[in-house]
């Protein structure tokens, strides 16, 4: 499993993979990831201090995912992140949240504000379209409206490629994340062990349609494969 990456293009940035004690939500009907965790805390520290400890600060801006939401990372390693960025001269922090966590939003953003770092939000929202996204991938966003999500969260993530979605669903989507949030990122679906899975029509669409529209925009992250960041198991691809 690679934990530790640089992302060049785009908002550059080093970005690490994190273990946490796993998404206590695992209901979202196209996702394994919440299968990288444990209960381990230890463990835990042990592989996350080995992440961070390549951290450079090249470009002082960090991502921190970890097939979850920040609030599910341990303590000691939520301190590790601030000594990191600390003695990196980091001044951004990215980190992922589940709508259900918002709430511990704040407290988080004044935590980092606190050390100079700012703290920034991005949360998979998938579409807005609401009905798909609650009915069909059962995402547990009880939020309408992009408006009120853009109040909590800096940044959203879209999941293309799956049955039902077309040009005019994903366009859509794309120009209502970057009309409410400050960057998109969009990933598409690839095989994994969950009910939900890709359909080829409409990433062969999306790739034909879409991407050629979008691709060069820097506030829009396009993911082809969930490894493109340069972190994950490469095993679990197409
Ligand atoms: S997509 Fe995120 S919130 Fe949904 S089950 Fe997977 S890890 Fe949990």
């Amino acid at each position: 499993m690679q934990r530790y990456s640089i992302i060049r293009d785009k908002n550059p940035r080093e970005i690490v993979l994190l273990r946490g004690k796993g998404c206590q939500y695992k209901r979202c009907a196209f996702c394994d990831y919440h299968e990288d965790a444990s209960q381990d805390e230890k463990e835990n520290l042990r592989i996350n201090r080995i992440a961070l400890s390549q951290v450079t600060g090249k470009y002082g801006s960090l991502e921190i995912i970890n097939s979850g939401s920040f609030c599910e990372l341990d303590e000691n390693t939520m301190s590790l992140i601030i000594d990191t960025c600390r003695n990196r001269n980091i001044r951004t922090v990215h980190f992922e949240c589940h709508w259900l966590y918002r709430n511990h939003i704040p407290r988080l953003r004044e935590r980092f504000s606190a050390e100079g770092i700012k703290a920034i939000i991005k949360t998979g929202i998938e579409t807005f379209d609401y009905e798909y996204r609650e009915k069909v991938m059962l995402k547990g966003i009880k939020e309408k409206s992009p408006e009120r999500l853009s109040k909590d969260f800096d940044e959203c993530c879209l999941l293309f490629g799956l049955p039902g979605q077309d040009t005019k669903s994903m366009t859509e989507d794309i120009e209502t994340g970057l009309k409410w949030f400050n960057r998109v990122c969009v990933n598409i679906m690839t095989s994994n062990t969950a009910r939900l899975q890709p359909d080829k029509d409409v990433i062969r669409t999306f790739l034909q349609e879409v991407y050629p529209i979008y691709r060069n925009n820097i506030r829009v992250d396009i993911l082809l494969h969930n490894t493109d960041f340069g972190v994950g198991n490469k095993d679990n691809e197409l």
